[in-house]
C-alpha cells in the first residue's frame, strides 16, 4: 500500500500525524486516479494556449490537507512567465473583444456544459486539494458553473444608451466596451467558483484574463482552464500562472497592458493591490475579509435560526468570508438557542472530505489552526466559556473540533476579527439597538444574517446594517443572479448578477455633431 502511494505521488510525507490518517488514503488515491484518467490532472501553467513549466524549472508541491500527501507539483512561476501571459492576453484581446456577443456567449456556454459534464472529477479535485466535503465540493462546482452559464447569457445584454441631446444638431450615444486585459487573483477556499465568478463576466464582456490561483489549490484552476480550451475559448484569452505570489502580483500591477485587477482574499493583500494599482490607475474590484454578524432575535423561529446559523457558520469548516463570525443572541432566547445550537453542532461529522457523511473537513494548513487556537485562548483568558469542542481534533493533521464559545464580548479577538475556522462565538445582547451597534462595530462589511419573525424588524435592521449582503432567516445567500460584495473595508465592486458585468466594462460617450444637413 505504502509502496503504491510512493510511486503514485512521487513523494510521500511520512509524519506521525499522516500515519494516523493512513486508513483514509486509499480513497484519495482512487480519486486522483479518476481525475488523471479523465485527463484533467494538469500540472503546468497555461500561457497563450500552451501548457508550460516555469522557466527556471522550479516547482511547488500541492498537498492534500486531510492527509499531508503531495498530490502533484506545479510550476513556481514569477515575473517572466507573467509578462508572457500578459502579452498573450493583450494580443488575444484584439480578436476576442471583436467577436459578436453571440459568438462569445456560445463559447462560454460550451465551457459551462463541459464543467457540468466533468463535475464529479472537478469536485474530487476540490476535495483533494482544498479539503471540503465532497458534497460541498459538488455544490461548489454547480455554483462555479452557474457563473459561466449566467454570464454566457449576459454577454448578449451589454446595452448602450442614446441620450436626448441638449442641442438639436447633436446625437449623444453611450457605448459599453470591455476594459481590456484583466489580472485575477483568487484564494484557496473556493478553488473553482472564485475563478468563474471573475473570468465568466470578464470573457463575456470581451476582456482577456491572466489568472493567478492560490498556490494551495492550483489544480482545480488548471483543470477548469483545460475545459475552457476544449470549449473553444481561444488560446491566450485565459492564462494561468502560479508560484511567487508577490512577484506575479507586482508584474500584473506594473503592466500598463493590464487594465483591471480583480481580487478575492485577505484585506491586507487587497489593500496592497489597491495601492499598487494606483501607479497605472487600474480599475479595481476587491472581495476582502468579513466579520459577519448573525443576529438571533427573541422572536426568531428557533429551528430556522439554528439551521441557518449552523449553515452560515460551518460551511467549508468556517473558511468563507461570509461565514457567521459572531452569533449575537438576544437574552430572552439565549439559553434555549445555545442548547439547540450545541446539539446541532454535535451532530456534525469531522473527517476526510472523501468519506461519506463528513460535514467538516480539515483546515487548509497549520497556520489556520494556530490562528483558531489563538482566538479561542484569547477568548477564554478574557472570560468566555468553551461549551463544545475547543481543541484540535483527534484525527490530527489540521482537523479542529467544531467549537461553540459562549459569553463572547467586544474585547475578544473572536468578536473583532475573522476566525476563519469552525468556531462559533455566542454573544448575548439586550436590545435591537445594542445588536445593530455591535454588528456594525467593525471595519468589515460583507455579509450579515438576521433571524426574526417580524417583517418590520427585518426591514429596519437590514437597512441599519452596514453590510453588502443580508440574509433574513437564511444562512446561505450567494448565487449567480445576486450581487455579491462588501462595503467598508470588505471591498469594492460586485460580483455575480447583472451588476457583475459593469466591473469589466468602460462607458464611452460619443457625441455626433453638425447633423444639420441630414
Ligand atoms: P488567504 O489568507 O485567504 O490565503 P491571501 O490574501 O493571502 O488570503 O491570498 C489570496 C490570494 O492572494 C492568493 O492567490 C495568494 O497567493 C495571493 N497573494 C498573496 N500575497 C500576494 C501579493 N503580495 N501580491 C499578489 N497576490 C498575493
Amino acid at each position: 500500500m505504502a509502496m503504491r502511494r510512493v510511486a503514485f505521488h512521487g513523494r510521500h510525507l511520512l509524519s506521525s500525524s499522516h500515519l494516523f490518517c493512513r486508513h483514509m488514503s486509499t480513497e484519495p488515491m482512487a480519486a486522483l486516479d479518476r481525475i488523471r484518467n479523465s485527463g484533467l490532472l494538469k500540472t503546468q501553467g497555461l500561457v497563450g494556449g500552451k501548457w508550460i513549466d516555469s522557466y527556471d524549472g522550479k516547482k511547488i508541491e500541492v498537498q492534500n490537507p486531510a492527509t499531508g500527501d503531495v498530490i502533484a507539483s506545479v510550476p513556481c512561476m514569477g515575473s517572466k512567465e507573467t509578462t508572457d501571459a500578459i502579452s498573450s492576453a493583450y494580443s488575444t484581446y484584439s480578436s476576442w473583444s471583436k467577436l459578436t456577443a453571440a459568438e462569445r456567449s456560445k463559447t462560454l456556454r460550451n465551457w459551462y456544459d463541459l464543467i457540468i459534464k466533468h463535475k464529479d472529477e472537478l469536485a474530487l479535485l476540490i476535495t483533494l486539494e482544498q479539503g471540503k466535503p465532497i458534497k460541498e465540493a459538488l455544490g461548489e462546482v454547480n455554483y462555479g458553473a452557474s457563473f459561466i452559464e449566467f454570464f454566457s447569457e449576459e454577454a448578449k445584454r451589454i446595452y448602450g444608451d442614446i441620450i436626448p441631446a441638449p442641442l438639436s444638431d447633436r446625437r449623444l450615444l453611450v457605448l459599453k466596451q470591455p476594459v481590456g486585459v484583466v489580472g485575477a487573483i483568487t484564494p484557496w477556499n473556493f478553488p473553482l467558483a472564485m475563478i468563474t465568478r471573475k473570468v465568466g463576466p470578464a470573457l463575456a464582456c470581451g476582456c482577456t484574463v491572466v489568472v493567478k490561483p492560490s498556490e494551495f489549490t492550483p489544480l482545480t484552476a488548471l483543470a477548469a482552464a483545460d475545459l475552457a480550451l476544449q470549449a473553444g475559448i481561444p488560446p491566450g484569452a485565459l492564462n494561468i500562472v502560479m508560484g511567487n505570489a508577490p512577484e506575479i502580483g507586482d508584474t500584473l500591477l506594473k503592466s500598463t497592458q493590464v487594465r483591471k485587477i480583480t481580487f478575492t482574499g485577505s484585506t491586507a493583500v487587497g489593500k496592497k493591490l489597491m495601492e499598487g494599482s494606483a501607479s497605472t490607475v487600474k480599475k479595481v474590484s476587491l472581495e476582502l475579509g468579513g466579520n459577519a454578524p448573525c443576529i438571533v432575535f427573541d422572536d426568531a423561529d428557533i429551528d430556522v435560526a439554528v439551521k441557518g446559523s449552523l449553515a452560515a457558520k460551518f460551511r467549508n469548516s468556517g473558511q468563507t468570508c461570509v461565514c457567521a463570525n459572531r452569533i449575537l443572541v438576544q437574552e430572552g432566547i439565549y439559553e434555549e438557542f445555545a442548547k439547540a445550537f450545541v446539539k446541532a453542532v454535535q451532530g456534525m461529522q469531522v473527517g476526510n472530505g472523501l468519506v461519506e457523511g463528513t460535514s467538516q473537513g480539515p483546515l487548509i494548513n497549520e497556520a489556520a489552526v494556530q490562528k483558531v487556537e489563538k482566538f479561542v485562548n484569547d477568548a477564554t483568558s478574557k472570560g468566555a466559556n468553551v461549551i463544545l469542542g475547543g481543541r484540535r481534533h483527534s484525527l490530527g493533521m489540521t482537523f479542529y473540533e467544531p467549537t461553540v464559545v459562549s459569553n463572547v464580548n467586544r474585547d475578544m479577538l473572536l468578536f473583532k476579527d475573522e476566525v476563519f475556522g469552525p468556531v462559533a462565538p455566542l454573544v448575548p445582547f439586550k436590545t435591537e439597538e445594542d445588536a445593530i451597534s455591535m454588528a456594525n462595530d467593525t471595519n468589515a462589511g460583507l455579509a450579515a444574517y438576521i433571524f426574526t419573525k417580524s417583517i418590520p424588524r427585518s426591514w429596519c435592521v437590514s437597512e441599519a446594517l452596514e453590510y453588502g449582503l443580508i440574509g433574513v432567516n437564511e444562512g446561505i445567500i450567494s448565487n449567480e443572479v445576486a450581487p455579491f460584495g462588501g462595503v467598508k473595508q470588505s471591498g469594492l465592486g460586485r460580483e455575480g448578477s447583472k451588476y457583475g458585468m459593469d466591473e469589466y466594462l468602460e462607458v464611452k460617450y460619443v457625441c455626433m455633431g453638425n447633423l444639420k444637413g441630414t
